[in-house]
C-alpha cells in the first residue's frame, strides 16, 4: 500500500513525484509507455513562457508566474539544459501593434516583470534577423528555453534516487476506490494499491478520471506540427519569436532550443486523439510559411526531422487542478497544456498543499537530495577534460554517434542510470545519439549493440519505442 500513486510520468507526474519524495511518503508512479516523458512532454516548443499570455486570475497566470523562476532553479539542480535567452512577440500591423500592447498590460496584471514594447526597429536591433515588416514587438526577458524531455527523466531519476518507484508498461484500465484506498489495476492485470492517487494522465486524464469514477471533464485534442533544424541553424535568431496569439494559441514561433537546434512550429489543429502524432504537408507548409514571415532568413534545407505533440486541452481553457469532489483521496491534475512545461515545479508543488488539505501527512524527509548528478556529456568537455576522463574511463575514447558526439559511456550510463533507457529511442532522448544530421542511419546498430549488451537481450529483441517496435528480425 503506498501513500500516493502518480498515474502518468510526463513532467507532471515526474515533477511531482521528486515533490512528494521530499516527504516521508511511499510513492508509486505508473507509466503505460516503456518509458518516461513519452506524451506530450516530448513534442512541444521547451518554451519557459514570460507569463503575459494567461488571463489574469486563472491558475494557468499563477502558476505561469509562479513557475519560471522555480523551473530554471529547478533545472540547474538537475543539471538539464535550459538558458533564459528571453521572448519577443512580434506585430505586422497597426492592429496587431494593439495586441502587444494588451499582453504588455496582461503581464503587468499576471505580475510579470521586466517586460517592454519596441519598436520594430529597437526589435531588429536586437534580433537582426526579424523580418522589416515587423511593425512593434513585446520583450519578455525573464523567458526562456528548457529540454522538456530530459527535465522529466532527471525529476523521475532524482524521484527515484529518493525512493520513488517507477513501474513502466502499466497501462491503467481499472480503478476501484476501497474503504482504505485504491487499486489501480493495468491492462495485463497487475495491481497497485495506493491511499491517495493523483491523476497526471495527460491526454487520457479524461479516461483516468472515469475510470475512477469521476469523469466531469471532456479533453479536446489539438495537435501541433514542427520542423527542427540543425544546429547550423541554431544561432539564425537568439530570442524565442512568437507572432501575436490567436484563440488558436500562440501562433507559430522560431526558437532556439536548449540544445542549440533552431525549432519552427507549431500549428494547432483539432484531432482525433492524443496519439494522433502524425506530420502532415500541410501542417508543415504552414509552419514553413509562418515562420518565415517573422524571420525570413531561415534556411529550409536544413530540416532535420518534423514531429507533432498533442495538446490536452479543455473548453472552459484552464488547468484542472482539484481535489475530486466525488471521490475522496483523487485529486486531478489534467488539461494541463501549455504553459505547463513552464509551470511544471508550481503544479508539483500546489498538487503537494492541495494533497496535505485532503489528509496526507508531510512531514519532511531529512534524507531527500534535489540535486541529481550532471551525465558526463563528451561534447561538452574541452580537449583536457576529455584525455583526463577517457583516462579513467576508457568507454569515452569511444564515438558512437559523430553527428552529436556521443561516447559508448555516456549511452552505458544512460542504460544504467535511474530511470535506466530501455530501447533505442529511450538513449536518445537521455545522451542525444540519434538527434544528429542523420537521425541514427549511422550509430543505430552500435546502440543496439550496446542496448543489447547491458540488458542481456538478443540484438532481435532491441525495441525502438518497446512494444512491438523490434527492428531486426534475424541475422543473415
Ligand atoms: C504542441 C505543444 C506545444 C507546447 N508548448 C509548450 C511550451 O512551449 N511551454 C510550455 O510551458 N508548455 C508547452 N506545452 C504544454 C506542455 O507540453 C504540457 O503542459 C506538458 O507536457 C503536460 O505534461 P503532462 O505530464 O500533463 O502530460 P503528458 O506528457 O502527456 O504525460 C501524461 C503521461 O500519462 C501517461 N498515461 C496516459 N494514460 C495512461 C494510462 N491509462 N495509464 C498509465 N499512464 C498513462 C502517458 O503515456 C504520458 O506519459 C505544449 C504542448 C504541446 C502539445
Amino acid at each position: 500500500m503506498y501513500d500516493v500513486i502518480v498515474a502518468g510520468a510526463g513532467v507532471i507526474g515526474g515533477m511531482l513525484a521528486r515533490e512528494l519524495t521530499r516527504y516521508r511518503l511511499s510513492v508509486c508512479l505508473l507509466e503505460r509507455e516503456n518509458d518516461v516523458a513519452c506524451g506530450a512532454t516530448k513534442a512541444n516548443s521547451g518554451i519557459v513562457h514570460g507569463g503575459y499570455d494567461p488571463e489574469p486570475g486563472t491558475l494557468k497566470a499563477k502558476m505561469n508566474a509562479d513557475g519560471v523562476e522555480k523551473l530554471f532553479a529547478t533545472a540547474a539542480e538537475l543539471h538539464v539544459p535550459a538558458s533564459r535567452c528571453g521572448s519577443m512577440v512580434v506585430a505586422f500591423s497597426a492592429e496587431e501593434d494593439k495586441t502587444v500592447k494588451a499582453l504588455f498590460a496582461r503581464g503587468q496584471a499576471n505580475g510579470i516583470g521586466g517586460l517592454s514594447v519596441l519598436s520594430g526597429d529597437e526589435a531588429r536591433a536586437l534580433e537582426p534577423a526579424l523580418s522589416p515588416a515587423v511593425t512593434s514587438a513585446l520583450l519578455v526577458p525573464n523567458a526562456g528555453v528548457v529540454c522538456p524531455y530530459q527535465l522529466t527523466i532527471a525529476a523521475v531519476g532524482n524521484a527515484m534516487d529518493n525512493g520513488a518507484e517507477l513501474k513502466l508498461n502499466f497501462e491503467i484500465v481499472a480503478v476501484t476506490r476501497e474503504a482504505d484506498g485504491f487499486t489501480v489495476t493495468a491492462a495485463d492485470g497487475q495491481t497497485v494499491r495506493g491511499r491517495y492517487l493523483v491523476n497526471c494522465a495527460g491526454g487520457h486524464a479524461d479516461a483516468v478520471a472515469a475510470m475512477a469514477g469521476d469523469g466531469f471533464f471532456t479533453l479536446i485534442p489539438r495537435a501541433g506540427e514542427y520542423m527542427l533544424l540543425d544546429r547550423a541553424e541554431g544561432e539564425r535568431v537568439r530570442h524565442t519569436v512568437f507572432q501575436v496569439p490567436t484563440k488558436e494559441g500562440k501562433g507559430v514561433l522560431v526558437t532556439p532550443t536548449a540544445d542549440g537546434n533552431l525549432l519552427v512550429g507549431p500549428t494547432a489543429t483539432r484531432v482525433e486523439s492524443a496519439e494522433s502524432t502524425e506530420t502532415t504537408p500541410a501542417g508543415l507548409e504552414t509552419v514553413a510559411r509562418l515562420a518565415a514571415k517573422s524571420v525570413p532568413t531561415v534556411n529550409f534545407r536544413q530540416v532535420i526531422t518534423s514531429f507533432s505533440g498533442v495538446r490536452a486541452s479543455v473548453a472552459g481553457g484552464d488547468f484542472i487542478i482539484e481535489p475530486s469532489k466525488k471521490v475522496s483521496g483523487l485529486l486531478h491534475v489534467a488539461a494541463i497544456d501549455s504553459p505547463g512545461l513552464t509551470s511544471c515545479v508550481s503544479i508539483a508543488e500546489y498538487a503537494v498543499t492541495l494533497l496535505r488539505g485532503m489528509g496526507l501527512a508531510t512531514e519532511k524527509d531529512p534524507a531527500f537530495n534535489g540535486e541529481r548528478a550532471d551525465t558526463h556529456a563528451f561534447r561538452r568537455m574541452n580537449d583536457a577534460e576529455r584525455d583526463a576522463f577517457i583516462k579513467e574511463h576508457p568507454d569515452y575514447g569511444k564515438i558512437v554517434c559523430r553527428c552529436e558526439t556521443v561516447t559508448e559511456g555516456e549511452i552505458r550510463d544512460a542504460l544504467r542510470r535511474n530511470p535506466p533507457a530501455a530501447d533505442i529511442d529511450g538513449v536518445k532522448r537521455r545522451t542525444r545519439a540519434g538527434m544528429g544530421r542523420c537521425q541514427g542511419g549511422f550509430c543505430m546498430p552500435y546502440v543496439m549493440r550496446l542496448i543489447s549488451e547491458e540488458k542481456q537481450i538478443a540484438m532481435t529483441d532491441v525495441t525502438k519505442n518497446g512494444g512491438g517496435s523490434k527492428q531486426l528480425k534475424g541475422r543473415i
